[in-house]
């Protein structure tokens, strides 16, 4: 039987699961990726569709009623589309969402739409089609934007997210906002993290979501939209006065929101991660394939995590979160 979700010691209630299911991805976004030595899970190291219905299962039997899809790139994994079909019909009025580059997402917008999908966010750092390129180390924003049109066409719930980068979103940002405003969509900058070798090396491209907020409210007037009503998750949002779409800012660095976190993250070889910010996973294909545990031993698992979810900010401070963000799902 579903029971409401734990409380912690800070008063989080964990109802939220990001679940990574490929590690692999189709662009090397500069702050994601290091280009050379790339090393990817095995194969036989990544879960299994049916192991990861299962760990939605133990996730939802602890309360969690939103689950994200993520990776890597989800839709680079064979048989995606089934696996959001299954997740809809095992799961009915589960909020299922998807996070995507949206490379390959073009001609299956209807199919997911169907299989339960309300809302996509899509990674898009750069209007620019060669500043697109150079950032994500492939050239595909005609089709990314292509994606973005069908979505919104579908009546899905759209944003886009942009990492800030220094040189590039300040240089854009009218154009992201001219966007927001003929569009009904988000545009979301999140500040860069140092997480992995690859966000450690954008270090000196930092641009906080302060100065983003100003410049942009050199371009239009912005208005402050309440929490309760944005559907914003750690995002500040802002209406455009004459504008159709909005403009969100994520804060993990400068004004972090792990006191309000309600999330957990599985990797796609089955490591339940607790905190962005800190290494410490806890396996649970142990536990799944264990004949006297399985799903109920994975659920008491993630209720034991969520309730030591650490409140990982400092965590930054002195350690270096050495696991890439794909690896991890973002
Ligand atoms: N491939 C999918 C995509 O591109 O959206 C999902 C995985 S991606 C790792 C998830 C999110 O993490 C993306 O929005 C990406 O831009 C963001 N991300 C990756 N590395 C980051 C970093 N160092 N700082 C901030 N966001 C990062």
């Amino acid at each position: 039987m579903n029971q409401p979700p734990d409380t912690d010691r800070f008063g989080r209630r964990v109802s939220y699961l990001r679940l990574s299911v490929t590690d692999r991805c189709n662009l090397r976004c500069a702050y994601c990726f290091r280009r050379e030595n790339i090393t990817f899970l095995r194969h036989e190291d990544i879960l299994r569709y049916e192991e990861m219905l299962s760990i939605i299962e133990a996730a939802v039997s602890t309360g969690v009623d939103k689950v994200r899809l993520t990776g890597g790139e989800p839709l680079v994994r064979r048989d995606f589309l089934w696996f959001m079909q299954e997740i809809g019909r095992r799961f009915p009025g589960l909020d299922l969402r998807l996070t995507t580059n949206a490379t390959l997402l073009s001609g299956k917008v209807d199919a997911l739409r169907r299989a339960g999908l309300s809302r996509v966010n899509i990674s898009i750092d750069s209007l620019d089609r060669s500043t697109y390129a150079l950032i994500a180390g492939r050239d595909f924003l005609p089709q990314v934007m292509s994606a973005v049109s069908e979505c919104l066409d579908a009546g899905l719930t759209v944003k886009l997210n942009a990492v800030a980068l220094r040189g590039v979103s300040d240089r854009e940002m009218p154009a992201f906002l001219e966007l927001a405003r003929d569009r009904d969509l988000d545009i979301r900058f999140i500040e860069c993290m140092p997480v992995g070798e690859a966000g450690l090396e954008q270090r000196d491209r930092f641009i906080g979501a302060d100065e983003l907020l100003e410049l942009a409210s050199n371009h239009v007037k912005l208005s402050p939209v309440p929490r309760s009503s944005a559907s914003s998750g750690p995002a500040r949002v802002f209406s455009l006065e004459g504008g159709r779409g909005r403009l969100g800012l994520i804060s993990p660095m400068t004004n972090h929101f792990c006191r309000t976190c309600n999330r957990l993250r599985v990797t796609a070889d089955g490591h339940l991660r607790t905190c962005l910010f800190s290494d410490r996973s806890y396996l649970l294909r142990p536990a799944l394939h264990h004949p006297r545990l399985g799903v109920e031993g994975v659920a008491r698992i993630m209720r034991a995590a969520a309730r030591n979810k650490p409140v990982g900010h400092d965590l930054l401070r002195d350690a270096r979160v050495r696991s890439r963000m794909s690896a991890v799902g973002g």
